[in-house]
């Protein structure tokens, strides 16, 4: 699947030049997949809960593919924290 972003890249999740694919999960869907014991690190990669977020690698824009919709979301400002 391709995907055009607000700043005219092309992402695509098999080309990492443009795109940078990142999962994303809830803790408690990971917690539960824990808590299930898997015994080998493939069942624990079958049942991990899957959810992804494809980041832009010339804005910085992020794509969120939640329950059948595109969420997109951009860095306002940088925040600092000096106290
Ligand atoms: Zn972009």
């Amino acid at each position: 699947m391709k995907i055009k972003c607000l700043c005219g890249n092309i992402l695509n999740d098999e080309t990492l030049k443009t795109t940078n694919p990142l999962m994303i999960f809830s803790e408690k869907d990971y917690y539960d997949v824990l808590e299930s014991n898997p015994k080998t690190a493939e069942e624990l990669v079958d049942k991990m809960p899957s959810g992804s977020i494809w980041e832009c690698r010339v804005c910085g824009r992020l794509h969120y593919f939640k329950e059948g919709k595109l969420d997109i979301y951009k860095l306002e400002k940088e925040v600092f924290d000096n106290s």
